[in-house]
């Protein structure tokens, strides 16, 4: 569609919003009473990442018999193995005394992670039980067995190296300054991302801004980030309620768990990279005039829409879903979620899919992203 202001014409934003959180109610009597919830999800038929913040109050001790009694009657008759630190595997007894053998964090990330009724998710959770959290990595099979990874203590995300604003431009070779108060934890979630990238997603990405905003301009308290591309300046916005779901969830491996915000920051380079040819096209647009100008710009809207490296994607996977709920929104929120999940944990987008894991791996996206515009 040729639209003829070149700022209305390629205007394009793509968000992020906050993964969809179960809030459960503080007492856990309440929490007890979950299963109304498999009514909406236990009819799974593929493996995914499961990434909704599973909100819930700090477990106690004394709450340990009455997680114990819960989840053997969850348990029952499926295969439940616990990995520990060093790798081992081992079958849990599922019964109320054998599951006494579980940590507090263990039998919380069970409880939380059977609660949603969902089966074939992988799910990375902090599990309250103080002031801080134990991550713990639940993942569930098809045919309903458990495997249970706990990092094993309270952690903090991922105590990286901590670079200056000055440094990580430096280092990264950021074309701009970072507006806004980046805390700590988010200028290391921010250096994090940029050392996951390959040169090439890098020389993407270190031509956008970086914005770092209390809330997005439309006051929408679920939307983590965003990137917005006006004329031929891309921006990513990263916001509060990004940041906030470190409470809740992390992301990579539970011994040493990462801030969730690297999945909001790395899904917003996944829609930079993608839209690549399009801002291209914007680009040059801006330096011409006339029927050119428009000629550019609209190729810069279809590319926008679809690009070979988004139709490359698609044909890769196949009409599966996933690899997160938030993938099934569109092609375009599919894409980021793979690119995400392929930096920040392989493992897990090598479950939900295996052979989009394969192509990125194969860098079969930085090949699609020199494929000429018409193909
Ligand atoms: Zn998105």
């Amino acid at each position: 569609m040729l639209r003829p202001d070149a700022r209305a014409a390629s205007s394009s934003s793509s968000r992020r919003r906050r993964p969809r959180a179960w809030t459960w109610a503080t007492t856990w009597a309440t929490a007890c009473g979950l299963a109304l919830l498999c009514s909406t999800g236990c009819a799974r038929t593929h493996l995914f990442y499961d990434a909704r913040e599973l909100r819930h109050e700090p477990l106690k001790d004394h709450q340990k018999d009455d997680l114990q009694a819960l989840l053997a009657g969850r348990l029952k008759d499926r295969r439940v193995v616990r990995v520990d630190n060093a790798g081992r595997q081992r079958v849990v007894d599922t019964s109320r005394a054998g599951l006494g053998r579980l940590s507090l964090a263990e039998l919380g990330a069970l409880w939380l992670a059977t609660s949603t009724g969902d089966q074939g998710g992988e799910s990375d959770l902090r599990v309250r039980t103080g002031p801080r959290s134990v991550p713990v990595t639940v993942t569930i099979a098809l045919d309903g067995s458990v495997v249970v990874h706990s990092g094993g203590r309270e952690a903090d995300p991922d105590e990286g190296p901590l670079l200056s604003e000055g440094e990580i431009r430096d280092q990264y070779r950021l074309k701009t300054t970072l507006p806004g108060q980046w805390k700590e934890n988010e200028r290391r979630a921010l250096a994090q991302a940029l050392s996951l990238l390959s040169p090439a997603e890098l020389d993407v990405v270190r031509g956008l801004g970086f914005e770092r905003r209390a809330k997005p301009a439309d006051g929408d308290p679920d939307k983590a980030a965003l990137y917005a591309l006006q004329g031929c300046r891309g921006t990513i916005s990263l916001y509060s309620s990004g940041v906030r779901s470190d409470r809740y969830r992390f992301v990579g491996d539970p011994t040493t768990p990462r801030s969730a915000v690297l999945h909001s920051l790395l899904h917003e380079m996944g829609h930079a990279f993608e839209r690549d040819a399009a801002r291209d096209a914007y680009c040059a647009a801006g330096r011409t005039s006339g029927a050119r100008r428009n000629e550019l710009i609209e190729r810069g809207n279809a590319l926008g829409r679809d690009s070979p490296m988004l139709r490359a994607f698609l044909a890769v996977k196949a009409g599966e879903p996933g690899p997160t709920d938030y993938a099934d929104a569109s092609p375009h929120e599919a894409f980021a979620e793979s690119f995400a999940l392929f930096h920040m944990d392989p493992d897990a987008l090598r479950r939900a899919l295996p052979r989009v894991h394969a192509w990125f791996k194969d860098g079969g996206h930085e090949r699609a992203a020199k494929a000429p515009p018409g193909s």
